[in-house]
């Protein structure tokens, strides 16, 4: 799952994408306004973290512009404390939610958790692939009802296979949606290989049937056998 976040406070930005990602989030970061909205307009993130006074252009214009795009992406807010009218207008314009700052990180999280499993799409908040159950709020995944222990990097490779069951995913869609974009990964397709790697040994060796299957020269697929 990948989020982007558009802070001009370095030092909070710093501090929110250490812990993004080490909530196994892939974090995009902008600095100001127009930035920020040039890399949502991509709409290649599962979620925006909208921070509202921004240099160039401030979060509820860069909000506007994302909304007109006919971007759905869940967008969370952070305002200035106290300030009810910015919490208004920002839902009025189309903000998921809001957080006034100073915030405490997990109460992001559980913000940030609701608003994206908020689409109408996908209500659940287990998703299951034949005997394969991963609990997304708790980011636990079991496979016949024992408990896989997973990296939260491995763990978002497993969300990512599981929303898309019996899709074939591509190495570079797979790096899109599980690591920042503007990483400099060196072999990229072999990161991938060796991440999947590591996640099939995790939840098929030993056990049938199979379900993390590989489609030489295109890419892999979780399959359903049922
Ligand atoms: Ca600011």
């Amino acid at each position: 799952m990948k989020v982007l976040l558009v802070e001009d406070e370095v030092k909070l930005a710093q501090s929110l994408e250490k812990g993004l990602k080490a909530e196994g989030f892939a974090v995009d970061r902008a600095e100001d306004g127009l930035r920020g909205l040039e890399i949502a307009l991509g709409c290649r993130h599962d979620a925006v973290i909208l921070d509202v006074m921004l240099p160039f252009m401030d979060g509820f214009e860069v909000m506007t512009r994302i909304r007109q795009q006919r971007c759905k992406v869940p967008i969370i807010l952070l305002t200035a404390r106290g300030s009810l009218e910015d919490r208004i207008k920002g839902l009025d314009l189309g903000a998921d939610d809001y957080l006034p700052k100073p915030f405490e990180f997990r109460e992001l999280m559980a913000r940030l958790r609701a608003v994206m499993r908020r689409p109408p799409s996908e209500p659940q908040l287990a998703l299951r692939v034949a005997d394969l159950e991963l609990d997304v709020g708790r980011r636990e995944l079991r496979r016949a009802g024992v408990v896989v222990p997973l990296r939260a990097k491995e763990l978002a490779l497993m969300e990512l296979f599981m929303r898309r069951k019996g899709l074939v995913l591509s190495r570079s869609m797979i790096l899109d949606h599980v690591w920042p974009s503007d990483s400099d990964y060196g072999d990229a397709s072999n990161l991938v290989d060796v991440y999947v790697a590591q996640l099939r040994k995790k939840i098929d060796a030993g056990r049938d049937p199979k379900l993390l299957q590989t489609l030489r020269g295109i890419g892999y697929v979780l399959r359903d056998p049922a």
